[in-house]
């Protein structure tokens, strides 16, 4: 017990830390960046004879069961995988803060001010 009361102001102040983080996120968006060889149509190019295609980035994302697929230019690519990783960021920290929630939820729950239920009614 006595260590629940230690440990839970680190957690709160964890906790705070975390809320911070999350309303400083910067934009974001689920996706997959993902490179792909494309044959550019050129009859004389190699990739016409079977030689290697034109290196090419495409965004991938999946939105109510379909996937859409988008052509990256190259001077969006940075932009869009900020999204990406801010967009991860974000989960990581709904997944950390999930889980001290709960912690603090059953350290609350220890806590020997709480008054046991007077009926089991609500069972
Ligand atoms: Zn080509």
């Amino acid at each position: 017990m006595s260590e629940c009361r230690t440990f839970l102001p680190e957690l709160v102040s964890r906790r705070d830390e975390l809320l911070r983080a999350l309303r400083e996120c910067a934009n974001l968006m689920r996706g997959s960046l993902i490179s792909v060889q494309v044959r550019c149509g050129q009859a004389g190019c190699e990739c016409a004879q079977g030689g290697p295609g034109h290196p090419k980035t495409h965004l991938t994302v999946n939105i109510g069961g379909k996937t859409r697929t988008l052509y990256v230019n190259r001077n969006r690519h940075d932009e869009i995988a900020a999204m990406l990783d801010s967009y991860r960021r974000v989960w990581a920290i709904i997944n950390e803060l999930t889980e001290i929630n709960l912690a603090l939820l059953r350290g609350e729950r220890s806590a020997p001010a709480r008054r046991k239920p007077r009926t089991l009614r609500s069972r």
